[in-house]
């Protein structure tokens, strides 16, 4: 890095070598006539087996050398918990302790993105780079044996994207009674849910490359060796961006380069001639916009920091599925995760994936489900759906929640995800990290069924608590502040006793009387489901939207082009500029949207 010209001015300078961040800058340094930058607070750990290994992601959390590990302010509608969210602070960001899950957005979902005043942003015109972002590899014989897949599609196009997306060789009778138990409920997947339909369900794909078993993600895909010897490409890492600079002097405020903190402690300033992209994350994109003077005139005030554009949605219409985690104690003879616990078990699973790949380390066997609104009945009724909806239409008065309104209405939109997750999960009232949720505290075996909602109505927000980068933004996700999500994920709750009675084929893996967690608590009726959600309520990890892409006055950081409002030469391409969660684990959609952004900036430079 020593020898590395920082005095000369960049074309782009990208904030932030995350899972967008590295598609950006993969994309624009295509063409060697320009001189791209990349700066990354975290260190590039594209070696490191605990980051490439799938199983054994339980390591990286909570630790400072790889997860920003940030920490909810008390969530009153859930008994006042802190909530977890873990954050890749490495090169890949989020990417690289993830959970590998690849699924894809529905259709209804991301059309909804385009009626809320995107134009361009439909589900057609992300398609093309949903497809461009993988390579999809055909299932494995012994996957089609046990999970069916008879939806997946091998006629639709698999493209050559940098991300492998693969099926597991090592999917067991959990996922296929889970399959079963669905179909029994009506609810299984027929088509390919790649292209945007899918109710009911499915063994999902994984983010893993099915030669290596190792995690595909955006340092390994988007800056593979081949790339990081580009000359027009430079990816500096351990180092922090404090603000951006502008040039203050025209009209409007031009972004001229970037303001970095050195890991020696030094500032330093770079500039970029053409453009700054910003692509730190949900909850940091917006913080450094409010750190260079972009955003409400108070938080700014408050801080010091002389405001260059008033926007107070920076940091605000923040969202992020909440997810319902209860853990059933299996059979003595169903597999779960939990015997990892075990040093020998662990020790003799490494050594079989270090001398071939083998085992379940290198395997994501997490199942889907998705499903329109459900209760312990079954499917809810268009009429009793459209009651419930009504009961709150009081609540229901911006552009957003109509929209939300629209796709819970919808007999082919999925109000819910379900997921089967292959282990426990505990959920201490104040974690420290990630780990504690998922690391095995109960000396029982036990798998988990999750209970997630796609579209929640309630906003969060994430502002700085400082002036100083190094401190941490204040998330406050405020989980079901509008009171409908805590009604419509009590009634997905109550459905879960319908998965795993003992009748279903799933119900028959789990142990008859054995614990489940919350102990005791059986969601019999609506009550003790909402007393179930106040337990074991926490994040998927899918905070969007706090730099949304929306028409200013409805709350829009940025315009349809992910152009700052008041700015000229400044975007923000990640996950904050989600105008609608989307349905599912959002990876796919933030490859796509940074993919899609690429082009936009390449058109516009064409333009210059
Ligand atoms: C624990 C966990 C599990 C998940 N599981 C799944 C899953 O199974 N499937 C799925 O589809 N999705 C999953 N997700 C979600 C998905 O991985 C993320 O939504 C996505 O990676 C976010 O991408 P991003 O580009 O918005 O941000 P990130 O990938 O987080 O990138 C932001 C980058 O900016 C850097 N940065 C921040 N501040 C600064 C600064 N001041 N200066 C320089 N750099 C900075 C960060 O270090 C980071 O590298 C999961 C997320 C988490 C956290």
């Amino acid at each position: 890095m020593a020898s590395v010209d920082l005095e000369k001015p960049f074309d782009y300078v990208v904030v932030g070598g995350g899972t967008a961040g590295l598609v950006i800058a993969n994309r624009l340094s295509e063409d060697s006539n320009v001189r791209v930058l990349v700066v990354e607070a975290g260190a590039d750990r594209s070696t490191d087996p605990l980051v490439l290994c799938p199983g054994l992601v339980a390591g990286l959390y909570g630790k400072d050398e790889y997860d920003w590990n940030f920490i909810s302010a008390p969530q009153p509608t859930l008994n006042n918990r802190v909530i977890n969210q873990a954050r890749g602070k490495m090169l890949g960001g989020s990417s690289a302790l993830n959970f590998l899950m690849l699924v894809y957005p529905s259709k209804g979902n991301i059309d909804a993105w385009a009626a809320l005043g995107n134009e361009g942003w439909d589900f057609d015109s992300l398609a093309p780079y949903l497809r461009k972002f993988a390579t999809v590899h055909t299932p494995p014989q012994s996957s089609k044996d046990l999970c069916g897949l008879t939806y997946h599609n091998e006629d639709l196009a698999k493209g050559d994207g940098p991300i492998h997306v693969t099926f597991s060789e090592g999917y067991n009778v959990t996922n296929q009674a889970w399959l079963k138990t669905f179909a029994g409920q009506g609810l299984e997947v027929t088509t390919d849910p790649r292209d945007g339909r899918a109710l009911g369900a499915f063994q999902n794909q994984a983010s893993i490359d099915p030669v290596t078993h190792t995690r595909s993600y955006a340092a390994s895909g988007y800056y593979s060796p081949e790339v990081a010897k580009r000359p027009n490409l430079v990816v500096l890492t351990e180092t922090l961006v404090n603000k951006i600079i502008f040039d203050t002097t025209g009209d409007e405020p031009v972004a001229t380069g970037v303001e970095i903190l050195t890991k020696d402690g030094e500032k330093k300033q770079i500039s970029a001639n053409l453009e700054v992209i910003l692509s730190a994350g949900a909850l940091q994109s917006p913080q450094i916009l409010e750190l260079s003077g972009i955003g409400s005139k108070d938080i700014l005030e408050k801080h010091n920091i002389p405001v260059i554009v008033e926007n107070p949605n920076v940091g605000e219409s923040m969202q992020d599925h909440p997810i319902v985690c209860q853990s059933f104690e299996v059979a003595d003879t169903t597999p779960s995760g939990d015997v990892l616990r075990d040093p020998n078990v662990l020790n003799a699973l490494i050594g079989m994936y270090q001398s071939s790949g083998a085992g379940p380390l290198g395997q994501s066997t997490i199942s889907v489900a998705y499903s329109p609104l459900v209760d312990g009945s079954g499917i809810v009724s268009a009429e009793a759906k459209k009651e419930l909806l009504a009961s709150h239409e009081k609540t229901l008065t911006t552009p957003d929640a109509q929209a939300i309104k629209k796709l819970v209405e919808s007999s082919d939109e999925a109000t819910f995800q379900f997921l089967l997750f292959p282990t426990q999960v505990s959920i201490p009232d104040t974690p420290k990290s990630m780990a504690e949720y998922i690391l095995p505290a109960l000396p029982e075996n036990y798998i988990t069924v999750m209970t997630i909602l796609n579209h929640p109505f309630s906003r969060g927000s994430v502002h700085i608590s400082s002036p100083d980068v190094r401190a941490a933004p204040v998330w406050d996700p405020k989980y079901n502040s509008n009171p409908l999500d805590m009604e419509l994920l009590a009634r997905g709750v109550e459905f879960v006793e319908r998965i795993v009675d003992p009748s279903t084929p799933f119900g028959q893996l789990l142990k008859q009387g054995g614990k489940r967690q919350p102990e005791g608590l059986v969601a019999t009726d609506l009550e003790k489901a909402k007393e179930i959600v106040r337990k074991r309520q926490i994040s998927v990890f899918h905070v969007s939207g706090s730099c949304a892409m929306k028409p200013k006055e409805q709350g829009g950081v940025v315009d349809t082009r992910l152009r700052v409002y008041g700015t000229k030469r400044l975007r923000v391409v990640d996950a904050s500029v989600f105008p609608l969660e989307p349905v599912g684990n959002i990876q796919s959609v933030v490859y796509a949207v940074a993919e899609k952004a690429a082009d936009l900036i390449k058109e516009d430079r064409k333009a210059l």
